[in-house]
């Protein structure tokens, strides 16, 4: 691709977004203002026998005020987990349909999610338009079109439905806003959570941004008053959030006197559960059953054919997969470096996990929940509907079984290796464990009855475990951005990653070195740049990766920098088919 493509493309969702908006302008003056079945009406009735609480009573107030208003405001609705946000989205959108407008309700993965989904279209019925990955492409096509025609007045999607043609929009809703999967790591690159507030803006619309765990962007935004802060401190029952226990595992092996999966005050909290008929869930976020395989003789560890990454043995599939190409082989009998036999299948995933419950616990209904398990459509929905009918003890998983659901009956919520969620050499790895610890632990207790949360880790000491045992939010993001700042990381800098593959690593590099140049070349003293440098995963898919990271003060120096070096390569025909340009990355790896 030409250069000129290359600079095009990187601000097309933005233009994109322009011509729509301006499109919807048009188009609300000529589609009938919308409709109002009986089944909304009764809708629009006060709700569910819920009350608001004097907390939401206050959010939906300042709420409903810009809404009347009908001017671009943004709000950070920042309540714990089971505070009742839904409760205030639904609200609002009643709100703003009731006034003849429309709203966009954007949520991380509607698939993870079955039950709001059923939950919406039991609210809205006909005028509920629903944007996810499982339609079809004709699906997809009537859908949008019921959508431009006026015929939805809500729309519930994922991160693309930010396209959705919505005349007379007047509310987006951003639901879990610091999800990483609001990011299209494709091309073209976007950000739905920051397209849905450049469109908020377009339209003069209110935007709600909606987390337990905002991102550090988000809230460096409300901190500065460009947001305004809405606060859900506490949670709806009387219970509360649940007291979480830190177990030290090093001091566990010291008193076991072997590696154990589970600790022993883990296994007593889930008996405990099976006693009284309550359930329990248990996060490990790594799938299959070993997740290294090691020489013994040799010191080989078995790596993917196309990527530098360790191949995880699926013990179920009789397969050695790599997690990032999902290339499989069979398993080995021997070493394919040396040859010896001895090889070691260590490390343990999900699919291990399970196998350890169900001894551990026989009698237990255990059921496991990640990428494995929920292949073939509807497999998800079905599982979570039997975990709410109370068919399943314990549920098992990766980081699915964090995302919001809401189970009145689960009272325990277990973490296997927190510390592992810790692992990778990432600028945000710290948030985004504080984010998952705070998400799953929300998961406990949400009924009537107290909830307890019991973490393992070897490497307890890390400042985003300590504050996700504490539910202190605020104290970690007051951490965490003192070091970004320390560091000159977003959101305190613009970050662009340059990154440079190719099937030859010495050519990539050259490549690399290049771009750096020209890059050191035009930057000014405020832009910075650091690399090139193999990227921490230097290999996948066959291609090796070099990187370049540029930071600047602010995002328009950021994109005129990088379109210069764009400009100034294209001039000396410097070869750059394979360079990629993330803009504000969710990570470096
Ligand atoms: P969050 O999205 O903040 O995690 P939810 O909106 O899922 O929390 O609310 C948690 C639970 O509390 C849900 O079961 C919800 O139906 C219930 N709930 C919300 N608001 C009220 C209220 N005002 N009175 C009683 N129950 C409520
Ligand atoms: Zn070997
Ligand atoms: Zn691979």
């Amino acid at each position: 691709m030409p250069v000129a493509d290359l600079l095009h493309l990187s601000g097309a969702p933005r233009a994109a977004l322009r011509g729509l908006v301006a499109r919807d302008r048009v188009a609300i003056e000529t589609v009938e203002s919308p409709r109002r079945p009986a089944s909304l009406e009764m809708a629009l009735e006060p709700l569910e026998t819920v009350t608001p609480t004097e907390d939401q009573a206050r959010v939906i107030e300042a709420i409903q005020g810009s809404l009347e208003a009908r001017v671009f405001a943004p709000f950070l609705l920042h309540g714990v987990t089971g505070s009742g946000k839904t409760e205030i989205y639904l609200r609002a959108i009643e709100a703003v349909v009731a006034s003849g407008r429309r709203a966009l309700y954007l949520v991380p993965e509607i698939g993870l999610t079955p039950l709001l989904a059923r939950r919406m279209r039991s609210r809205f019925g006909e005028v509920l338009a629903l944007l996810h990955s499982g339609l079809t492409e004709g699906e997809r096509y009537d859908e949008w079109r019921r959508i431009r025609d006026g015929k939805a007045d809500v729309v519930l999607g994922a991160r693309s439905a930010v396209f959705a043609p919505i005349p007379g929009l007047g509310l987006i809703v951003v639901d879990e806003e610091h999800d990483a999967s609001f990011k299209q790591e494709e091309h073209p690159r976007y950000n739905g959570r920051d397209l849905a507030i450049l469109r908020g803006k377009l339209a003069k619309t209110v935007v709600i941004l909606g987390s337990a765990t905002p991102s550090m962007e988000t809230f460096l935004q409300a901190r500065r008053g460009r947001y305004r802060l809405l606060s859900l401190p506490g949670r709806i029952g009387r219970a509360g959030l649940p007291p979480v226990e830190l177990v030290d595992m090093r001091r566990e092996f010291e008193e076991v006197g072997r590696e154990t999966v589970l600790s022993r005050r883990l296994l007593a909290g889930l008996e405990e559960r099976l006693r009284r008929s309550e359930q329990s869930l248990v996060l490990l976020n790594r799938r299959g059953f070993s997740t290294f395989v090691l020489c013994r003789t040799c010191g080989e560890q078995i790596q993917c054919r196309h990527c530098s990454i360790p191949m995880t043995l699926h013990l179920r599939r009789r397969r050695l997969n790599c997690h990032y190409c999902d290339d499989t082989r069979p398993v080995p009998a021997a070493c394919p470096a040396c040859g010896s036999e001895h090889l070691h299948f260590g490390g343990t995933g999900t699919e291990r996990l399970e196998d350890v419950l169900k001894t551990a616990l026989p009698g237990a209904r255990v059921e496991r929940l990640d990428r494995d398990t929920a292949r073939g459509r509807g497999s998800v929905e079905r599982l979570l509907t039997r975990v709410e009918r109370g068919e399943v003890d314990i549920l098992l998983g990766t980081q699915m079984i964090a995302k919001g659901h809401d189970f009145p009956n689960v009272t325990l919520v277990g973490v296997v290796a927190a510390d592992a969620l810790l692992g990778l050499p990432d600028f945000r790895a710290g948030e985004r464990a504080f984010q998952l610890l705070s998400q799953v632990a929300g998961r406990s207790g949400r009924g009537d009855r107290a909830g307890e949360v019991i973490v393992q880790a070897y490497y307890a000491d890390h400042h985003a475990i300590r504050y996700a045992c504490d539910h202190d939010y605020v104290g970690f993001a007051a951490r965490e951005l003192t070091y970004r700042r320390a560091m000159n990381y977003p959101p305190y800098a613009a970050l662009a990653v340059l990154l440079v593959k190719g099937r030859v690593f010495e050519r990539a590099r050259e490549e690399a070195e290049g771009i750096a140049r020209t890059l050191r070349g035009l930057a000014g003293r405020r832009i910075q740049v650091l690399g090139p440098a193999p990227a921490p995963f230097e290999r996948l898919r066959g291609d090796y990766r070099v990187q370049i990271l540029v930071k600047a003060p602010n995002r328009k120096d950021l994109q005129a920098i990088v379109a210069d070096t764009l400009q100034a390569l294209d001039r000396i025909k410097l070869n750059v088919q394979n360079l990629v340009i993330d803009i504000d990355p969710m990570s470096t790896l």
